[in-house]
């Protein structure tokens, strides 16, 4: 369903609510009642809220990983080291320079990966919204465990 045609209920606080990506976990609680009042009430913002919040976890666990797979590459190269006589010259390639370049652009890419990880980590309320989920989830449990334990009882 597309909220591109809906109106928001509040044009002002819309477009202030537009101007911080949807994100009010910044602001003191008195301020932030009102604004959660409005997605509340208005359709368009709330969708908009949870495509931001959505887009911030999607780029952490993308850098994360891109930062996990150049971690993968570099401990893979290593593990190769002691074999890359072997491996590299049976593609006639030139070894020392070819195993250096891999391992920089390894290095590279791992740094590179590293920071985007903590730029989004700072620029977005991803840490926020994540540790959210997972105290969410944790109550869930709690309140589901004292059932699954009378169930065994009662079997
Ligand atoms: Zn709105």
């Amino acid at each position: 369903m597309s909220t591109a045609r809906i109106q928001c209920t509040d044009r002002v606080v819309g477009a202030i609510l537009a101007s911080w990506r949807y994100d009010i976990s910044g602001i003191s609680p008195e301020m932030r009642r009102d604004y959660e009042s409005h997605f509340a009430e208005c359709v368009r913002c709330s969708a908009r809220q949870k495509f931001h919040r959505s887009l911030d976890v999607t780029l952490a666990v993308l850098t994360s990983l891109a930062a996990l797979f150049f971690l993968f590459a570099l401990a893979v190269l290593k593990h190769i080291g002691p074999l890359e006589h072997m491996a590299f010259n049976v593609f006639g390639l030139d070894v020392e320079d070819t195993y250096h370049m891999l391992i920089s652009a390894g290095v590279a890419g791992l740094i590179f990966s590293v920071i985007a990880l903590a730029l989004v980590l700072m620029a977005t309320p991803a840490p926020t919204y994540l540790s959210d989920i997972a105290a969410e989830r944790a109550k869930l449990l709690e309140e589901r465990l004292p059932a699954a334990i009378k169930s065994l009882r009662s079997r």
